[in-house]
């Protein structure tokens, strides 16, 4: 795992501050260690490691800081890359993307939480999947809180 010690900044790249402003020595005390390295320090759980790689319970991810809704289950997709893949976030503005040069020169587009600003993964494009937007949204399992749906509801009806 390789995470920065810098916490994550408190606004937008356009300079809005995150709707929901998250106490980090509160959140410390609430994640396990590996989810707040994750979240708030930009961290990467190990690959093929994460409790919802391979999920396909229906249902809802949330954000594991704030609890926001992030992605569904009807999004989501096989990638093999070890990581939960989905071809779109729930919404667009649930998300927001920076320009990620941690890897230098490889530019990446990082995913964080448009409403706490806490880090999901990555987005990548054109790698060919066969998904509606040839999107690969790479977030890791412990940013996330699945939230099954209803049990009552008919199976087969999406
Ligand atoms: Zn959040």
């Amino acid at each position: 795992m390789s995470y920065s010690e810098s916490p994550l900044p408190n606004q937008k790249p356009d300079g809005t501050p995150y709707r929901i402003q998250l106490d980090d020595s509160i959140l410390k005390n609430q994640l396990d260690p590996l989810a707040f390295e994750v979240l708030r320090h930009g961290g990467t759980e190990r690959a093929f490691t994460g409790e919802y790689t391979d999920t396909e319970t229906e249902g809802v991810y949330n954000c594991r800081a704030c609890g926001a809704e992030l992605f569904r289950s009807s999004e989501k997709f096989h990638s093999g890359c070890g990581w939960p893949s989905f071809y779109a976030p729930t919404k667009s503005d649930a998300v927001v993307l920076l320009e990620d040069r941690s890897l230098a020169p490889r530019i990446r587009t990082e995913v964080r939480c448009a409403s706490c600003g806490s880090h999901l993964g990555h987005v990548f494009e054109g790698e060919g999947y066969d998904v509606p937007t040839d999107q690969r949204w790479c977030i890791n399992s412990v940013s996330l809180n699945l939230q099954a749906r209803a049990s009552n509801t008919k199976p087969g009806d999406s």
